[in-house]
């Protein structure tokens, strides 16, 4: 991707070094953080439905936020999120002049306190719906690397560009919507919405991509990579790979197939209204 000459986005926190590093199960670890640490362990972060569940229990902790400052200059990784954020910053300040704001991207290594509870870099990047933020451990992009091998920028930025996503999906309404109807559902169809979520982020992801394609952001082997990440991080392959079978009742990320089809479908439309999973035969 070539990414050098963007404008980096303001609202990158550093909280590396920050003493972040919580005691994981120490005596006074938050409900938030027990529910989370069960889910450790998924790739691109927790089960939604787990942090809307949070939501849910009203935080008898009321889990705190914990603040960073920028990143430094000559650190090239944060640079890159800095500057792919921006872009995606402007890209739907374009789309939904109106509802966007931008949300607040925290990088951290190790273990990280959030208004949803505190996480650890094995749950993969997240966004946390009460304070606004992506959360983004920089190991989670060689891991992207080494096991899933997607190797380029645009696999990188489609990993920020899902969680902005999210975030997209918190403005618009569509997480309360989800977090309505899951309070009366079972199991199968609280799993059920949450792959319809999840595949949406992928389709907005898309759309950024699309924008990142007509700004001449892409380089030869950048959309390769991105598909490759997509595909491998389907919940049929994780599951192939952790247990050697596969249970789609259990899926909350959608199938490699599905994510490939959704992030595709933003990307060839640039338009956020051409992501409706939510209507029925949609999948
Ligand atoms: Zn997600």
């Amino acid at each position: 991707m070539k990414w050098q000459d963007l404008t980096r986005s303001g609202n990158v926190e550093d909280l590396r070094g920050s003493g972040g590093g919580l005691p994981i199960g120490g005596a006074g670890i938050s409900v938030g953080g027990l529910v989370l640490a069960l889910v450790a362990g998924w790739i691109f972060g927790v089960n939604p439905l787990t942090i809307l569940g949070l939501m849910d229990s009203g935080s008898q902790q009321a889990p705190t936020t914990q603040r960073g400052e920028a990143p430094p200059d000559n650190d090239q990784q944060a640079q890159f999120v800095e500057a792919v954020l921006g872009h995606m910053e402007k890209t739907w300040k374009v789309i939904l002049p109106q509802r966007f704001q931008p949300a607040k991207l925290a990088i951290f290594s190790g273990a990280v306190q959030s208004a949803c509870g505190s996480a650890n870099s094995a749950m993969g990047p997240f966004y946390c719906p009460p304070d606004q933020r992506v959360y983004l451990d920089m190991s989670f992009f060689k891991e992207l690397e080494t096991r899933f091998e997607a190797r380029s920028d645009f696999a990188r930025a489609y990993v920020i560009a899902h969680e902005v996503g999210h975030h997209v999906q918190n403005l618009m309404g569509t997480s309360d919507y989800v977090q309505q109807q899951r309070a009366r559902q079972s199991k199968a169809q609280a799993n059920q919405m949450s792959v319809k979520l999840e595949l949406q982020a992928d389709c907005y992801a898309g759309v950024w991509g699309h924008y990142a394609q007509r700004d001449n952001l892409l380089e030869p082997g950048d959309l390769e990579g991105a598909l490759t990440a997509a595909s491998a991080i389907g919940d049929d392959n994780l599951q192939r790979q952790s247990q050697g079978r596969v249970v789609p009742e259990s899926f909350t990320h959608g199938s490699s197939a599905q994510r490939v089809k959704w992030f595709r479908q933003g990307m060839t439309t640039g338009r956020p209204e051409s992501c409706d999973t939510f209507s029925a035969g949609k999948l």
